[in-house]
């Protein structure tokens, strides 16, 4: 249960001496109890009330980091339901399924496709990031070589596995790059779990309902493993959307920390065969609440979209989109191509720079720093104006481009002549008023 802000006063040194941060030890508890602050931030709370506190006030799902180096992942830590009442924090990742029930060419054709969908939006990597194993039963050899095939990759490996053996031999391959044991059940949890806390690695559970999930997590726990992921997926897609729903709802709004897990639901075994259904699926537990979700394969056809909700749905609303201000060369641009100039919101980037790349015309896209907003804003709040653009080519571009030639926003073309007064020696041309616009007068700029 959530403690108020007068209990956790009523454990509080009452010194008031500020050293929080606070004018007051309520104060400071009415923040902890809102989850503003840790209990940690008061030197002076004993060592009794500091360890029933940090229990109490601990936020309601935990944050697991599974993989290493540039292929480590942060899963769960939300505290909210809804992106809207505050944000979410850690993203869905998303897991192609392989089987060692599968041929050899099978498994090279799937990791072959599954190189192919890898590219940046908005500075960010879009690829699926994990490989769910599955073992069929048919041999710990097999396995193992499997794993082993997949580990190479540099991909999180997710071991669907619930013999004890062939999890054994295939940890000893792979754990090293910290994969999930997704094995865990209510028969099998005591060994599963010594498994994966001698290897280090999180331990996923799963259940043959609801009910059995919750008893087998509290059974792990008091064996002092939490280190887990919950596997909410039932025989259905009904009955696994209720669980995932229900799991997340339990452990953020009734404040059951038995199922303060990340989740995983696996599409590959409640819409085996069915890429359409799959795909509705993946955007459906994208949105509630997929920590990982495991998928038969993952095209263009399933990524595109998917990963431009994944990007909207876990980009925190109170912080604008941008893109790193710089020069950004398309069509080949060089030294001597002409520049355009525009903001870093990221969606202006990418309607500019997609109508630039259409034309065809060699040109340094050059993008300001204007706080994340779009033109008319950032004019309007003086961070697009001529003295930030100016200021920005001087430092920025004009050792580096020879051009001297610029074109800006139509929305902005009463700054063409403050621009040319602060940058001598440019030519400052004024674009269209809409991107669509721009393939055409490119085109024609490049013509005449
Ligand atoms: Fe009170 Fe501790 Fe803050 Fe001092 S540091 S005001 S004792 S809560």
């Amino acid at each position: 249960m959530a403690l108020s802000g007068i209990q956790i006063f009523k454990m509080t040194p009452k010194k008031n001496c500020k050293e929080c941060g606070c004018p007051t030890c309520m104060a400071f508890s009415m923040k902890v109890a809102q989850g503003a602050m840790d209990i940690s931030a008061c030197p002076y709370m004993s060592d009794d009330a500091m360890a029933q506190l940090s229990e109490a006030t601990a936020p309601p799902m935990k944050t697991i980091k599974v993989g290493t180096g540039d292929s480590e992942y942060t899963l769960g830590g939300e505290t909210v339901l809804y992106r809207h009442e505050k944000t979410f924090v850690s993203k869905t990742r998303y897991a192609v399924s392989l089987c060692s029930c599968m041929s050899d060419e099978e498994i090279d054709a799937k990791l072959e496709e599954d190189k192919k969908v890898d590219y940046d939006r908005i500075g960010e990597r879009m690829c699926a990031e994990m490989l769910y194993v599955n073992y069929a039963g048919n041999g710990v050899d097999k396995y193992v070589s499997l794993v082993t095939k997949a580990a190479a990759t540099g991909k999180v490996l997710v071991l669907g596995c619930e013999d004890a053996d062939a999890a054994k031999a295939a940890l000893e391959v792979c754990k090293a790059g910290k994969p999930i044991l997704n094995g865990a059940n209510a028969s099998n949890y005591e060994e599963m779990s010594k498994l994966a806390t001698e290897a280090g690695v999180v331990l996923g559970i799963s259940g043959a309902n609801i009910d059995e999930l919750h008893d087998t997590v509290e059974a792990i726990e008091k064996l002092g493993n939490k280190n887990l992921v919950l596997d909410t997926t039932e025989a259905t897609i009904k009955e696994t959307f209720a669980t995932t729903v229900q799991v997340r709802r339990a452990s953020l709004k009734d404040t059951d920390r038995t199922f303060g897990y990340p989740s995983i639901v696996n599409l590959a075994k409640i819409a085996q065969g069915d890429r359409y259904m799959q795909q509705a699926l993946l955007s459906l537990f994208t949105m509630k609440y997929g920590s990982i979700i495991v998928l038969e394969e993952m095209g263009y056809a399933e990524a595109l979209p998917v990963f431009g909700l994944r990007q909207n749905v876990f980009t925190d609303p109170q912080k604008p989109m941008k893109v790193e201000p710089g020069i950004y060369p398309l069509n080949g641009a060089d030294e001597n191509s002409i520049c355009l100039t525009t903001v870093d919101f990221a969606l202006t980037y990418f309607l500019v720079s997609g109508e630039l790349e259409r034309s065809g015309v060699p040109v340094n896209l050059v993008i300001n720093d204007a706080g994340g907003l779009s033109v008319l804003t950032s004019w309007a709040a003086g961070k697009f104006s001529g003295n930030s653009i100016s200021k920005f080519f001087k430092e920025n571009v004009e050792d580096k481009v020879k051009s001297r030639k610029v074109i800006i926003p139509g929305k902005v073309a009463v700054l063409k002549g403050d621009i040319e007064s602060k940058l001598p020696g440019w030519e400052v041309i004024v674009a269209p008023l809409e991107a669509v616009q721009l393939v055409k007068f490119m085109k024609d700029l490049q013509a005449n």
